[in-house]
This record gives structure tokens, C-alpha cells and sequence, in this order.
């Protein structure tokens, strides 16, 4: 059963640990370039455990809107290299390595391929050469203890796990970008996640039917990217309106522009849609700041 519930009443910090039940936080749900509700990087929590799905450029703001510091998260799960996912994977780096009071490196789940890659082009430019004096620059592995996935399947296609205490992380690969991408294999490395086999989160994508639809037997929510108009390296909400009734009803749309709450600007008349989720079918907009618990 999954219950919203309210955080962070009278300016108390979101607690990383929970009674033992899942609870799912968006530290924001907007787009790449939004300015009202921050960017989509979503914290996962259970026991004593807790993973934070991407930091972009405003995830320690983020945080910090709930009390935290990049400092008290100490997992990381990186989608991919777009700035709103991994912009603040650099203050991670530096502040866990060089503030006087942090606990030491924190963890990062990551494929082997993504991490050369996310180190090569994204990080090493601004912390390969902080101890250039020293002898040698600088590894990802100076700021982060590495955690890797092992390859399994679902629904008969490759995917990766990873078990980190009690929450079980499920990646999938998405296509996401370049635009002319036609499978995840012409795509740059971009994942989705699983998590316990019952909450599915997109990741970035662009529309493809049948990814939503393969998990949707299993996922009892299922939160979707989702942008306001069609074209470019998103799922539009034009053609989410194409699932099924019952997948549409456990879904929320995430990742969504500025604009998402003046559906005259963005819905056409001719549309077969409002432009509200719940009278389109679906949950609703996931919302910021609140918990999707799940006991
Ligand atoms: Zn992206």
C-alpha cells in the first residue's frame, strides 16, 4: 500500500532512516532548465539505508531545501551525464574530501562504463588536479567508494541489480539521447530504476510504449518522465496519453517544465486530453518534498 504523507513539518530535517517500510522523496520534480520545483533527482529510503538518485546542478539546494547536506547523503546513483542529473556530483566530490567534518567517501553505484565516462567527460575536469602537487592526479575512486551492479534480466531483457541493505535497485537502460537514437543501444548511457520490484521510475527517455508497459505488470507505482510538448529527448505527455487506462492509472509524471500547471499554454483544443493528470488518467504530477511511503 502506498501513502503520501507530509515532511519536514516545522522546519525539521528529512530523517535518512525509516521503521524498516520503503519511502520514495523527490527532492525535485522539474525539467533540465526548471526554476520552480527544482530538478528531478529523487532520494530513496529504507531501515537504516538510502540512495540518492542523481544531484544536478541544483541538488544540493535541494537538499538543503529539507535540511540536509551533500554531506549527510552518503550513497549516490548516477542516470546520466546531462547537468541536472550530475551538476552537483563536483561539490559531492570536493566537500566529502576536503571539509574538515566529513565522514570520508561516500558510495556510488555506477556500471564500470558510466564511470570512466562520467569521470573523463563530467567530473575530471575540476577534481582530477586538486592534489596535482602530490605525484599523480587524482581518480574517481579518490572521492567515491565505487559500488557495482551485477547483470541479470527481467521480462527477458538485460538489465543490472544492485542490493544496497534492504532496497533492491533494478537499472535499466533508456533512450534518451541523441534524439535520433531508435534503440538504447544507437543511445549514450542513460538508466532508469526498479526499486523492490514494486516502485519504477523512468529515468530520462524518450517514449517507447513497450518500457513502461513491461514493468507496469510488477510496479504497483510507476513514476514517468514527462515533458509538455512533443519532440526532442522526452516522453511527451501527447504520447504517455497513449498507455493503457490501467498503467496510466498508477503513474506519475515527473521532469516536468515550468509551465506544467497552465495547461492553456501547453494543451491544444483539439487534444484529447485536459492536461490535468487526474482527469487524463493518471495519478497526478508527482509532487516535491513529500513521501511516496510504501508499507
Ligand atoms: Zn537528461
Amino acid at each position: 500500500m502506498m501513502e503520501i504523507n507530509e515532511i519536514c513539518q516545522n522546519g525539521e530535517p528529512l530523517s535518512l532512516k525509516t521503521d524498516g517500510h520503503l519511502r520514495i522523496v523527490f527532492i525535485g520534480v522539474g525539467s533540465a532548465f526548471a526554476k520552480r520545483r527544482r530538478q528531478s533527482n529523487i532520494l530513496i529510503i529504507q531501515g537504516d539505508h538510502h540512495v540518492l538518485v542523481d544531484c544536478g546542478t541544483q541538488g544540493p539546494l535541494a537538499l538543503n531545501d529539507l535540511g540536509l547536506d551533500v554531506l549527510a547523503v552518503r550513497c549516490y546513483l548516477p542516470t546520466h551525464s546531462h547537468a541536472d542529473h550530475v551538476g552537483g556530483f563536483e561539490e559531492i566530490a570536493l566537500s566529502n574530501r576536503y571539509t574538515p567534518h566529513a565522514e570520508g567517501k561516500p558510495q556510488m553505484i555506477i556500471l564500470r562504463d558510466y564511470q570512466d565516462l562520467l569521470w573523463s567527460k563530467t567530473l575530471a575536469g575540476g577534481a582530477e588536479f586538486c592534489e596535482a602537487n602530490q605525484g599523480r592526479s587524482l581518480q574517481i575512486t579518490d572521492f567515491f567508494e565505487i559500488l557495482r551492479p551485477n547483470t541479470d534480466q527481467v521480462e527477458g531483457r538485460k538489465v543490472w541489480v544492485y542490493n544496497h541493505g534492504p532496497i533492491e535497485i533494478i537499472i535499466m537502460r533508456t533512450r534518451h539521447f541523441p534524439d535520433s537514437a531508435v534503440n538504447v543501444d544507437e543511445s549514450q548511457w542513460c538508466c532508469g530504476v526498479f526499486i523492490n520490484r514494486k516502485v519504477w521510475i523512468s529515468g530520462d527517455t524518450m517514449f517507447d510504449y513497450e518500457y513502461p508497459t513491461r514493468f507496469a505488470k510488477q510496479a504497483e507505482a510507476m513514476f514517468h518522465d514527462c515533458q509538455m510538448f512533443v519532440g526532442g529527448v522526452h516522453a511527451s505527455y501527447h504520447e504517455l496519453m497513449t498507455l493503457s487506462p490501467e498503467i496510466r492509472k498508477k503513474m506519475f509524471l515527473y521532469h516536468y517544465n515550468d509551465n506544467w500547471d497552465k495547461p492553456t499554454t501547453w494543451v491544444k483544443e483539439s487534444d484529447p486530453f485536459t492536461g490535468i493528470p487526474e482527469k487524463d488518467g493518471f495519478q497526478g504530477w508527482a509532487r516535491q518534498q513529500v513521501a511516496y511511503d510504501f508499507k
